[in-house]
């Protein structure tokens, strides 16, 4: 590790205790998609007491933020995201058993996900006021990751423009340089509107919202049989009608259209949109469709996850105490897997898979905007449901305080090598370009501000 390297960890170490009381902090607050007001402010407050330059409520939302310290080139930034998910309140104990019943929880790591990027930043901005660093860090904090999607507001405003080379991780149940891509989503709400009657007194003068919601629902079902083994089509009802004794007049469903590829689902988010004019003419009813909002694949990038790697190594496994150990093997036993416990061992770089899988995220649209690394690190034992209680319970005590503090580490150490060598930036640069090709980004978000305070 050379000297930059050192000093990094040794930031980390010494804001340690700090670093953990704000991550518990944001779990304990568990606030959901655009609600973050109070773990939005702990992390501003905390860049702007560190000497950051905080700007908050950016690109129309309040709880979103960027904290600049530096002046120059090269610029380089991490991504926060501090959201919680609703209903999955949970203590931080290996048994299901709720802090609030009905709540939030943090089953996603997103309390350490902030945390652990702005105790990079912080590390980072230690090196540039000693002036053995020379330029930019920001610390981008980013709102409504688990609904809406507030990273695409945020580069819609061209918050990423100056930006040379950006970082995340995300929380996972491994530790590895992540160089896979994820799932390209499209999401809209579809609304039916017809004329209310009493279902039994006078059925035939109503026409029913809910009629033709089962039957687009019915059509999409049909058409999963022609779509290829890439693309996803989930929807949640959203209103189906009130009461048994009313014709209904109104009907909503939020639908969600996934491939690996924005231009795979494009074609397919077109024709699950058609339908609803299928449906709205055998019921004989009106319909609407609103986009809500789309995200990108994330476009990876070789050159710097290969310095990641190169960190993680340095940093080498995290270790576990024997209690640790056992809290693993006891959420293994509760979620039914097999009892491994915890594993942190340093996977290979893999080769980036042409089909991934998984999930979708909003740093998919960053990182059509500016070269983005990705890292994940273990803060779950192995196999652990995402979203569920099981990550809450780890989030919020050792195991996941000890994968946020090696995600600073690593971070940290990365970007510090980002600062020293113009030619790797250069050489992530060119990677990016190529991988982006001819495609022109098109945020896909409706005209005006980002849907706070709907749902
Ligand atoms: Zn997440």
């Amino acid at each position: 590790m050379n000297s930059s390297k050192k000093a990094i960890v040794n930031s980390i170490e010494k804001h340690q205790a700090r670093l953990i009381q704000i991550s518990d902090s944001i779990w304990a607050h568990a606030e959901t998609a655009f609600e973050e007001d109070d773990s939005s402010k702990i992390l501003a407050d905390y860049a702007q007491a560190n000497g950051f330059a905080v700007e908050r409520g950016v690109a129309g939302m309040p709880t979103a933020f960027v904290a600049t310290y530096g002046s120059g080139k090269p610029v380089i930034s991490v991504l926060g995201e501090f959201d919680a998910l609703p209903g999955i309140s949970q203590k931080a104990q290996p048994t299901k058993s709720p802090l609030e019943d009905g709540a939030a929880g943090h089953g996603c790591g997103h309390n350490l996900f902030g945390t652990a990027s702005l105790g990079a930043a912080i590390a980072v901005k230690e090196l540039i006021e000693t002036g053995k660093l020379k330029g930019t860090v920001k610390f981008f904090g980013t709102p409504a990751e688990e609904k809406f999607f507030g990273k695409i507001w945020m580069v819609k405003e061209g918050l990423w423009d100056d930006v040379d080379v950006n970082l995340s991780w995300h929380p996972s149940a491994k530790t590895e340089a992540d160089v896979q891509s994820t799932l390209a989503l499209i999401d809209f709400k579809v609304e039916f509107f017809g004329q209310a009657a009493h279902a039994s007194a006078d059925p035939w003068n109503g026409r029913s919202a809910s009629d033709a919601l089962e039957l687009y629902t019915t059509g999409i079902n049909y058409y999963r049989e022609h779509i290829k083994p890439t693309v996803r089509i989930h929807y949640h009802i959203q209103d189906g009608g009130q009461v048994v004794n009313v014709v209904p007049d109104y009907s909503r469903l939020w639908v969600r259209v996934r491939d690996t590829k924005r231009s795979g689902m494009m074609p397919v988010y077109e024709r699950v949109k058609a339908m609803a004019e299928g449906a709205a003419i055998l019921a004989n009813v009106d319909y609407k469709i609103s986009l809500i909002s789309g995200i990108y694949e994330v476009l990876v990038n070789r050159a710097g996850g290969a310095v990641m790697q190169k960190n993680l190594e340095l940093l080498g496994p995290i270790t576990y105490t024997d209690e640790e150990t056992e809290f693993g093997r006891r959420i293994q036993q509760e979620t039914g897997k097999p009892q491994l416990g915890m594993d942190s061992d340093i996977s290979p770089m893999e080769v980036t898979k042409e089909n991934p899988g998984g999930g979708s995220t909003d740093v998919g649209d960053v990182s059509w905007n500016v070269p983005n690394i990705n890292l994940s690190v273990t803060v779950a034992p192995k196999d652990t449901p995402w979203h569920s209680w099981a990550v809450v319970a780890c989030g919020g005590m050792s195991i996941g305080h000890k994968g946020m503090v090696h995600a600073a580490k690593a971070l940290g150490m990365t970007m510090a090598d980002l600062f020293e060598s113009p030619k790797l930036v250069e050489k992530i640069k060119s990677e990016y370009k190529e991988r982006k090709g001819e495609e022109v980004y098109e945020p896909m978000v409706p005209e005006g501000p980002p849907p706070i305070g709907n749902n």
